[in-house]
């Protein structure tokens, strides 16, 4: 087996996997020799939370840049056997935006998103109660107070489909995959560069370059080095609830629900996914960073299955939350569910690009959303791998630098300053 490879991508999730196929066909068209890019993944591949995800694929986005890469990557999935060599299914099903009407029929901030939209041409625009009423299905409940925004480009993936395509893509363009091989240290060289990744099979494997999209174990797996990566994680839970086939005929559009924040989507034809997004206040955030679930030892609980049932309080919440959307769910039987974690960053933008400590070392995480952006994610870690500038200037906003000890001491105040203490709410309470 070879020991010496051009770039090891550490994990095998969706963003692991796009990241090794780019940088291989980056260096196949260059001439370099194949089978020169390895994934190193502890569990297999797509185990992680790309096993979790809810398989949504939409552009809006407040964050200008964010919604750039959305756009490009949407593009990106329907030419994905011209990137990949392989093609991925998905339902171009569109997605409808619910918001709350703030008076007069309007709502300042959506409508400044649908002009932001509309300035990026990217399709995410208005439509009357009616229009949404067309589009929806009778068993989805509309209230007087709500507004409807329609993005008729948002698609939906089956998440476990598409782990065969990782696979199968993975195949194509002849990568080294290793599977149930955790990376447990590294070498360094001159300049601090990586020269070696060790496993924890005692393999020692060369490299060139590493990409680290190991997600949320990040932390742990580069402690050793004294590198701090920031990223922590956030609790989310899904359920799926039973419904019947005939009343759902198969199709209905991804409802993102901002009055209820959640996301329900149309699950294996009979149905109903959701999951609450990611909490957007920086105390929440501070707190998943202060209670560190992710230290060297507590990384492990992401995917350790104890965590992940359900409980029946939970279950309830969700019950009210879809029985206020849906009219059929309290016909409805509870199918499944599960609790995951979203990585988050502390301030829930993506890590993306090379790392300022070691020369040879590029950083590929999602920061909790990051399904969608796979393919473009991929090409921007092959310009900096493979020395290209098509697509990384599109992540100069995501470096690592800006985690400087700055920007932590200001965040952890955050958590522990005086007058924005985690006390002080608590006691307002
Ligand atoms: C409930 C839920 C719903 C979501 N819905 C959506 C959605 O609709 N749309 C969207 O765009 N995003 C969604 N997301 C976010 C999406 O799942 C993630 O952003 C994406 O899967 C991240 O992929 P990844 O490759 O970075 O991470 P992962 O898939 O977690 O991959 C990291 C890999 O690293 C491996 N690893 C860890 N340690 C080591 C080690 N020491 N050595 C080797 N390998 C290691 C792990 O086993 C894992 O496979 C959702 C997330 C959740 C939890």
């Amino acid at each position: 087996m070879r020991t010496r490879y051009h770039s090891i991508i550490i994990g095998g999730g969706c963003l692991g996997c796009a990241s090794a196929i780019s940088v291989q066909r980056r260096l196949q068209q260059s001439g370099k020799a194949d089978g020169a890019v390895c994934v190193l993944e502890k569990s297999f591949v797509g185990s992680g939370l790309t096993a979790r995800h809810s398989g949504i694929v939409r552009s809006a986005n407040a964050v200008p840049i964010a919604a750039e890469l959305a756009k490009i990557a949407a593009e990106q999935w329907y030419a994905l056997e011209d990137l990949w060599g392989v093609s991925a299914s998905f339902d171009a099903c569109g997605a409808i935006w619910i918001a709350r009407d703030s008076g007069a029929g309007g709502n300042t901030k959506w409508d400044t998103l649908e002009r932001q939209m509309r300035d990026m041409s990217i399709d995410f625009r208005k439509v009357s109660a009616d229009e949404a009423r067309d589009i929806l299905p009778d068993f989805v409940n509309l209230y007087d107070d709500e507004l409807y925004y329609l993005e008729p480009g948002a698609l939906q993936f089956d998440p476990s489909a598409f782990r065969n395509v990782l696979y199968k893509a993975l195949q194509h363009n002849s990568i080294d995959v290793r599977e149930k091989t955790a990376v447990v240290g590294f070498e360094r060289g001159e300049g601090g560069s990586i020269v070696a990744v060790r496993t924890a099979d005692g393999e020692r494997l060369e490299c060139e370059h590493v990409v680290n999209a190991a997600g949320p174990w990040s932390p742990a797996i580069f402690a050793p080095l004294g590198l701090s990566v920031p990223v922590s994680v956030e609790p989310v839970c899904v359920v799926n609830w039973l419904t019947s086939y005939s009343e759902i005929e198969g199709f209905f559009p991804i409802i993102a629900d901002y009055i209820n924040l959640a996301y329900f989507r149309l699950w294996r034809d009979n149905e109903i996914h959701m999951h609450q997004p990611r909490k957007r206040v920086v105390r929440e955030t501070a707190r998943a960073f202060a209670e560190s679930p992710l230290g060297v030892i507590g990384a492990d609980l992401v995917s350790d299955p104890t965590n992940q049932g359900l409980g029946y309080t939970q279950i309830r919440v969700y019950e009210e939350i879809s029985r206020y959307r849906f009219n059929n769910i309290d016909q409805s039987v509870y199918g499944s569910g599960y609790k995951s974690y979203f990585d988050i960053t502390p301030d829930l933008k993506f890590i993306l690009g090379p790392d300022y400590r070691v020369p040879n070392l590029v950083h590929c995480l999602g920061a909790g959303q990051a399904f969608k952006y796979t393919p473009v994610f991929g090409e921007i870690v092959a310009d900096f791998v493979c020395g290209g500038d098509t697509y990384a200037p599109l992540a100069a906003e995501f470096s690592i630098k800006r985690f400087d000890q700055q920007y932590m001491n200001d965040f952890w105040g955050r958590v522990s300053g005086i007058d924005n203490s985690l006390e002080v709410e608590a006691s307002s309470l």
